[in-house]
């Protein structure tokens, strides 16, 4: 399998690679539903880069932390995508409540923070996005883990 890195100076950068990398999805997967992992700590900038994806895809409000609601929803044309922060989930099981299983649907793209507090209960993500503190910016890399996620790195790097 194949990888992809790359450092983000700034917030600014992290936005624009947000909008890169929802386009890369999108393009690949015009109808495909699919589900990345953002993986750091606290501040590694994992909703940052969401409200890039979010804004770059056209919505034209605010991307606010989901860390109270668990998750946040955004229509986009016939598109929605579902950003999760499960930080504050105290137990795996508060999802089958939600209806975890609904989200994960075609047209639909799942983003999730702190996805570790839903293992087992949360489906395999196509790509995991794993943010690093690397002097004053982030190092970012993906990692495909399934077919689908793969294209989406090729076509990143394409
Ligand atoms: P998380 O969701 O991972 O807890 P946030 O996105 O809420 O993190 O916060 C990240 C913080 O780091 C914000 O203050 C943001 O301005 C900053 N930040 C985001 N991306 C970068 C970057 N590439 N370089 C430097 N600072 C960044
Ligand atoms: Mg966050």
């Amino acid at each position: 399998t194949t990888s992809y890195s790359l450092f983000a100076a700034d917030e600014n950068a992290m936005c624009r690679f947000g909008k890169t990398f929802a386009e890369a999805i999108f393009h690949t997967h015009p109808t495909q539903g699919i589900t990345v992992y953002l993986n750091g700590e606290l501040g590694a900038g994992k909703t940052t880069l969401s409200r890039g994806m979010i804004q770059g895809l056209g919505h034209k409000g605010n991307v606010k932390s989901p860390t109270y609601t668990l998750v946040e929803e955004y229509r986009l044309n016939e598109k929605i995508i579902y950003h999760f922060d499960l930080y504050r989930l105290s137990d795996p099981e508060e999802l089958e409540f939600m209806g975890i299983r609904d989200y994960f649907a075609p047209n639909t793209l799942c983003l999730i923070e702190w996805a570790e507090k839903g293992q087992g209960w949360l489906p395999e993500p196509d790509l995991s996005v794993n943010i690093h503190y690397a002097e004053n910016g982030r190092r970012i890399d993906l990692f495909p883990t399934t077919q689908a996620g793969e294209l989406i790195i090729q076509q990143l790097k394409s």
